[in-house]
């Protein structure tokens, strides 16, 4: 099969972690989480104290900014500055602080050529919001993967329950404000290309859903 480069785009809970691991193991592809690259702007925002609205800051954090991927014991870790900052990026305070920032120009700017450098040889797997609208608008094949709120909800509840201290309407406001953030945003917002196949995963597991893809990519690569 030729190298392909594969894009997952869909809102804060609809499974893309999971399937996108799982479909790069499946297929021997480097996985890429663009969302870490967005919590890790924020978390640099945070450490520096600039909120998305200080230009000047931004500016500041964006200029020095040095995030890089590296792969230990088959997980995927956030190296800034050479420091891993993998731990830190999750907290409800940086995921919202990501939300925020991700709707700034200069954000996505200083993201986009990084993430076409990443995806520059292919056989890779990208998760984000913007993947085949925006930085991959050529990408090989295309999904979209959606749930109900609900289950999106229940479903980070309880990845987050082991570490902190937070409810499931908590969880579920949280999310529904990033989803309303990411559609709503003028540049870039969270929207299906028009050739993405659409996947709902809202009843299925994440097996299921990575069957489902590995259908579409071997029709894909055999045409
Ligand atoms: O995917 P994750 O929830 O980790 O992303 C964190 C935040 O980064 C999202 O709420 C979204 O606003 C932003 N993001 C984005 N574009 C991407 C990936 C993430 O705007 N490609």
């Amino acid at each position: 099969m030729k190298p392909l480069l594969i894009t997952i785009d869909g809102p804060a809970g609809a499974g893309k972690t999971t399937v996108s691991r799982a479909l790069a193991d499946r297929l021997g592809y480097a996985y890429m989480d663009t969302g870490a690259l967005y919590r890790g702007v924020a978390r640099e925002m945070h450490v520096r104290q600039v909120d998305p609205e200080d230009e000047k800051g931004l500016a500041w954090v964006l200029g020095d900014l040095d995030l890089r991927f590296v792969r230990r014991d088959g997980d995927l870790r956030l190296l800034s500055a050479g420091v891993d900052i993998t731990g830190e990026i999750r907290n409800p305070e940086i995921t919202m602080l990501a939300s925020a920032a991700s709707a700034r120009p200069e954000v996505r700017c200083a993201l986009l050529a990084l993430q076409r450098r990443l995806g520059a040889e292919k056989s890779a797997v990208f998760e984000g919001r913007d993947m085949g609208t925006v930085v991959f608008p050529d990408a090989d094949v295309k999904f979209f993967l959606s749930a109900d709120l609900h289950v999106r909800a229940r479903r980070r509840y309880l990845e987050l329950a082991g570490g902190q201290e937070v409810s499931i309407e908590q969880v579920e406001k949280d999310m529904q404000k990033r989803d309303a953030n990411d559609a709503g945003r003028s540049i870039a917002p969270l929207k299906p290309a028009d050739d993405a196949f659409h996947i709902d995963s809202t009843s299925k597991s994440a097996g299921a859903v990575v069957d489902e893809m590995m259908v579409v990519i071997r029709d894909v690569a055999g045409r």
